[in-house]
């Protein structure tokens, strides 16, 4: 996402397959991770990148296999391949608890751990 005095951010550094929504969720985080980053090193331009590829990376790269995953599933073709995804979907709390993770996503707390 870094390399001299670029920095890529959203889609421009990690065009996510779309099967979790969460593609403009991870440009908003990459913006707001870099300004709070670039506030705190003040003009420290490769320290900034270097904790913002740190965070971010981690995160994005989750999301990013995460939803590849869930584009797996939702295209199974296989007759008992969805009769069991379905009813996992639907009798199980597997679903909500990841959509829980990934709405907990904290940036601050993450920033905090590594300032
Ligand atoms: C159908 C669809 C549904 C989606 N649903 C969701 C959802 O539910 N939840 C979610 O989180 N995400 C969703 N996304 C993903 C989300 O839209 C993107 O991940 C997000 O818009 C990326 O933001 P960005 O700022 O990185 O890029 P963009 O939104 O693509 O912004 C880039 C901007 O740069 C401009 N630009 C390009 N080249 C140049 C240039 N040379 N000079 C000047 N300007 C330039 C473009 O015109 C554009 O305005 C969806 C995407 C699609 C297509």
């Amino acid at each position: 996402m870094c390399s001299n005095n670029i920095t890529l951010l959203g889609d421009a550094a990690h065009p996510m397959v779309p099967f979790l929504g969460q593609g403009g969720c991870m440009a908003i985080e990459d913006a707001y991770t870099f300004g709070v980053l670039a506030g705190k090193l003040k003009n420290d331009f490769k320290k900034i990148q270097s904790v913002y590829e740190k965070v971010r990376l981690k995160r994005n790269n989750k999301i990013q296999s995460t939803s590849m995953m869930q584009g797996k599933l939702n295209h199974i073709k296989n007759p008992i391949g969805t009769f069991i995804r379905n009813l996992v979907m639907k009798h199980t709390s597997v679903m909500s608890k990841r959509t829980k993770k990934i709405w907990e996503y904290d940036a601050n707390k993450e920033l905090e751990r590594l300032l």
